[in-house]
């Protein structure tokens, strides 16, 4: 394991604005840009202008489908040929799936136990091979790098790989192209990847341009690392934003320097905030979303992130991989 993490090191390189526009082109053709949509209630609310960036709509079911799609198809044809395996809570492992069903090429997916099952199934029904190994992120991923060495499989990881987070920054591009004066983003915080990929772009683009970053109360590994200004491991707890679930990697090359750089705030969010969240984005947008994708809604009802007043502000909703059952258990007490 440790020889091939060297590997990723040297590998490892600075991820510019140049490489989520060459993304843009990859995605070009095989992913629909998302809508931007604007919340009256939320604004009167909020006394500013909010608007929801619909993430949950891609064929994945989350943004994830943007990274993996342009690190899969930039791998060499020796590498296609070979196939393509990663280590995911759920969204990411799906996204690969999906990305090399699309490239007609193998993926093996290597999750942990607690997984939904909602999500095994999904996975399985792309055609990809499934690996169910250990209690987190963790044990998963040291199944994945197995892989590599016994079967020649390329590792997509889920956060911590420059196309990837350009693939992610795509979402900011799309932002900026019809919001171009907006001066909040605020989004889900697991491993990074999604908001060093949009960091990196409105940070270049403008640096007044505020970047926020939630994760549920319990768990939240980036969280810990940048308050201890290191990667460390944190226990994994149930939580409804499992999507949000998952450590950070302790020889994490990109996303920890990136989120310390580009992200301003980065705020814990109760579960009964998330659950008002999907509630609320059940009631008021018809949208069924997983825990993950309403945080952002959740933070602002229950006052963990307040807005500036006349500012222009984003809220990504990132996915929606959730059980029906589930998701209407956790809104039965805001309806
Ligand atoms: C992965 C994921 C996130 C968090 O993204 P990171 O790049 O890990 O920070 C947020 N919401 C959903 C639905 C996800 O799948």
């Amino acid at each position: 394991m440790a020889k091939l993490l060297n590997v990723r090191i040297n590998e490892s390189k600075e991820i510019t604005l140049q490489n989520v526009w060459q993304a843009k082109k990859n995605l070009a053709s095989h992913i629909n840009k998302t809508p931007l949509i604007f919340s009256p209630k939320l604004s009167n609310l909020t006394n500013s202008e909010v608007y929801l960036k619909y993430e949950h709509l891609h064929e994945s079911r989350s943004f994830k489908m943007r990274g993996a799609f342009n690190a899969i198809s930039n791998l060499s044809p020796a590498q296609k040929s070979r196939g393509v395996t990663t280590f995911s809570t759920g969204n990411h492992g799906f996204a690969v799936a999906l990305a090399a069903k699309k490239l007609g090429i193998r993926a093996v997916i290597c999750v942990s136990k607690h997984v939904p099952r909602a999500k095994i199934e999904k996975i399985k029904s792309l055609g990809a091979e499934l690996e169910i190994y250990g209690d987190g992120q963790d044990d998963a991923e040291q199944r994945c790098y197995e892989l590599v060495k016994e079967k020649g499989l390329t590792v997509i990881p889920p956060f911590d790989h420059p196309e990837v987070i350009a693939g992610q920054g795509t979402i900011a591009l799309e932002i900026l192209e019809e919001l171009p004066d907006v001066n909040c983003v605020i989004g889900g915080l697991s491993g990074g990847g999604l908001l060093s990929g949009i960091g990196l772009v409105m940070k270049t683009t403008n640096p007044d341009i505020k970047v926020i970053g939630l994760s549920m109360e319990k768990g939240a590994a980036m969280f810990e690392s940048l308050k201890r200004g290191k990667p460390v491991t944190v226990r994994e707890e149930p939580t409804l934003a499992d999507s949000l679930l998952g450590g950070i990697g302790e020889k994490n090359q990109y996303t920890f320097k990136m989120v310390q750089q580009f992200v301003d705030q980065s705020i814990l969010v109760e579960e009964e905030a998330i659950k008002k969240g999907m509630a609320y984005l059940y009631k008021e947008h018809n949208i069924v979303v997983e825990g993950a994708a309403a945080i952002g809604i959740g933070a602002i009802l229950n006052n963990a992130v307040s807005l500036e007043e006349n500012t222009k502000n984003v809220i990504i909703i990132s996915g929606c991989n959730v059980d029906l059952d589930a998701h209407a258990n956790a809104i039965e007490a805001y309806l």
